[in-house]
């Protein structure tokens, strides 16, 4: 299995779902992509895990349901954003929104408007923009890679962006948002890792915030890839989303923490849903995600417990549920 899904017809081959009008119409809508890794997990998996991992990259007729408080701009990026590609929303830290491609598609996504074919790499010129911005703005303590997934670009892209950033005097951390050392392990490459290297060594902490919704997600070649990064210093903090089918329940929510911690990830944020077109069918109440929250806290480690986020739309930004 070494290509990646990427059509009905691959899913329909692999019975995965059922040819039909309706489904044609969805995957016209939001691109599909399942990276060999994920594949391997997904036939490996119990019937329970399958399920699990299947609802959140396969397309489904629920996506075609839209709300009309649903928006396409669901945590109001475009109020902060300077310049291409950059959201300076919160005083000390913004968003570089570096590549729009991901190697898995998420039914979820919030950024599902942007992603994919829909989207474009930031042209050189946008990225000279951004750094000047950065240079420019003294606030800002940390510059956030984000997209899509920061990892899926070349080493040669990702030095000459992580060197720039890191020259910077004023910026110290650089936090990259990524599904990519579970979702794609092999891209986890020893020159990847020499160039986190590289950047340490000026004196910039790199964190990984690592994307993932279910313990079934772990690889063995992930967890191999997430051990590589932490034996080089790289700090490793998890994201999640609160999904319905697939980790609503406090047994899936419970496994996933303990596999987090497991394998050197603290549990950071477990986001709320964003309001994204046609993803009702994954919404957990408010209700609900805080009880899960207050259970997970009676019952595991400390130290296993991340805190539940919503964003506010509208930009007003992010708050603490539990
Ligand atoms: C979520 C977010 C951040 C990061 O927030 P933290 O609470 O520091 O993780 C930064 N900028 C924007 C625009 C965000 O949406
Ligand atoms: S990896 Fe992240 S950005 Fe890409 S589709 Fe999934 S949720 Fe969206």
């Amino acid at each position: 299995m070494s290509q990646y899904w990427t059509t009905l017809d691959d899913l329909y081959t692999e019975k995965l779902l059922e040819p039909g009008a309706e489904i044609e119409q969805v995957a016209r809508s939001f691109q599909i992509k399942i990276s060999p890794t994920m594949q391997q997990q997904i036939v490996s998996a119990s019937k329970e895990d399958r399920d699990a991992l299947l609802r959140q990259f396969i397309p489904s007729v629920a996506e075609s349901h839209i709300l009309p408080e649903e928006l396409d701009d669901p945590i109001g990026d475009r109020r902060f954003t300077p310049v291409a590609g950059v959201v300076h929303r919160y005083r000390d830290r913004a968003l570089l929104k570096i590549t729009q491609l991901c190697e898995v598609y998420c039914r979820f996504c919030f950024r599902k408007e942007m992603i994919g074919q829909k989207g474009e790499n930031l042209t050189k010129s946008e990225l000279q923009d951004a750094l000047d911005y950065f240079a420019q703005h003294e606030e800002l303590w940390e510059v956030i890679l984000t997209g899509g997934d920061p990892l899926i670009l070349s080493i040669r892209r990702l030095e000459e962006v992580l060197l720039a950033l890191a020259a910077i005097p004023h910026l110290r951390s650089i936090r990259i948002h990524s599904r990519i050392p579970l979702i794609s392990p092999d891209k986890i490459s020893e020159e990847l890792l020499t160039l986190f290297d590289k950047v340490m060594a000026q004196g910039k902490m790199v964190t990984v915030v690592l994307h993932a919704n279910h313990a079934a997600e772990f690889s063995l070649e992930g967890r191999v890839a997430l051990r590589a990064l932490r034996s080089r210093g790289v700090m490793l903090l998890s994201q999640s989303v609160l999904l319905k089918g697939v980790n609503d329940h406090l047994p899936a929510l419970k496994e996933l923490m303990y596999t987090f911690v497991e394998n050197g990830v603290k549990p950071y944020y477990l986001h709320q849903m964003d309001l994204a077109r046609g993803t009702s069918h994954f919404v957990v109440s408010n209700e609900q995600g805080i009880a899960l929250i207050n259970a997970l806290r009676e019952e595991i480690s400390g130290i296993c417990i991340p805190r539940l986020i919503i964003e506010i739309p509208e930009g007003e930004g992010k708050r603490v549920l539990a």
